[in-house]
């Protein structure tokens, strides 16, 4: 395909072996931003990080066939290579690698990476293999780049606890940098599958941001708040809204995921420790997620 800009693009493990080659005994830092493409705002800003903090810039795009379950998206996943390398371009990186499926998947692939304990519940709960498919092949990118730095945004909350966990425990030697959600100027969390919205599936789909920001500002408020009241009104404030159908509104703790007693308090007055609000739900085809963490302050 011909390129519109003068980007450099891998687009196979060799290429992208040269490039580790060739800064073996330099002293730079690489970053790495895996994503699947198609990119918005919400990319650039863990591009932007990823510029600020490090000699060599990689992106990775590349719409991972097997963290899609039966009957999702894959082949429908909206895909603009041209716009995405001009993005990248204007955001300083320094490297695209842009595989084919066959070039991450030569058959027979026979392994993957499995986190237990993280995976089974929310979005895993609800995409049965998804975060094997995930850490596969994030894991594979961590190899074929090499990076000191992976900047994941926090949009993917899971996803962020459930890698930060694989490299910890395979001692692999990377830092994994979160980063903050990107929200439209109405709320909305900026993903890519925004684009199957009709527009009164988008209106609909604000009724998460605004519930979840409005849980993030009364967390701080004086009223006692416990983990079952928060679930419970958050699910019916999103229920209100006719064209949301809920897959799960979920209350744990950040990053260990676990559940929280139904009398244990998220205000100010809680427990010290982040705790997770996280919802998927669907409007008609489309499922989107979101969630905020509350941080709580330390008593004093
Ligand atoms: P994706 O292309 O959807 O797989 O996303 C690639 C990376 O961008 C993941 O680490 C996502 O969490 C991150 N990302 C996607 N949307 C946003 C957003 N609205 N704000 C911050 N990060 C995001």
């Amino acid at each position: 395909m011909m390129t519109l800009t003068t980007i450099n693009t891998l687009r196979t493990k060799l290429e992208a072996a040269r490039f580790a080659a060739a800064r073996e005994g330099r002293s730079l830092k690489v970053a790495l931003v895996p994503t699947m493409g198609y990119l918005h705002e919400g990319h650039a800003s863990l591009l932007r990080k990823a510029r600020a903090e490090n000699d060599l810039v990689v992106l990775s795009i590349f719409v991972n066939p097997i963290q899609f379950g039966p009957g999702e998206d894959f082949e429908r996943y909206p895909r603009n290579p041209e716009q995405d390398l001009a993005l990248a371009e204007k955001e300083g990186v320094d490297l695209v690698f842009l595989p084919e499926v066959e070039e991450m998947y030569p058959a027979p692939t026979r392994t993957q990476i499995k986190v237990s304990g993280l995976t089974e519940l929310l979005c895993g709960a609800s995409r049965p293999g998804h975060f094997d498919g995930v850490t596969t092949v994030v894991g594979k990118l961590l190899h074929i780049v090499g990076p000191d730095r992976a900047y994941f945004g926090q949009k993917d909350a899971q996803q962020v606890a459930v890698i930060t966990q694989m490299v910890q425990d395979l001692n692999w030697n990377v830092e994994i940098v979160p980063c903050p959600i990107v929200r439209e100027q109405d709320g909305l969390a900026l993903s890519s599958r925004n684009v199957y919205l009709s527009t009164e599936e988008r209106q609909a789909a604000l009724v998460l941001s605004r519930n979840l920001l409005e849980v993030q500002a009364g967390s701080q408020a004086e009223e006692v708040l416990t983990a079952s009241t928060l679930r419970e009104q958050l699910r019916k404030n999103i229920s209100l809204e006719p064209l949301a159908v809920i897959d799960y509104v979920e209350v744990v703790s950040f990053p260990g995921l676990e559940p929280l007693g139904p009398e244990e308090r998220v205000d100010d007055q809680g427990q010290d420790g982040d705790i997770l609000v996280a919802v998927a739900v669907k409007f008609g085809s489309t499922r989107l997620i979101d969630n905020v963490i509350l941080t709580k302050k330390v008593n004093v």
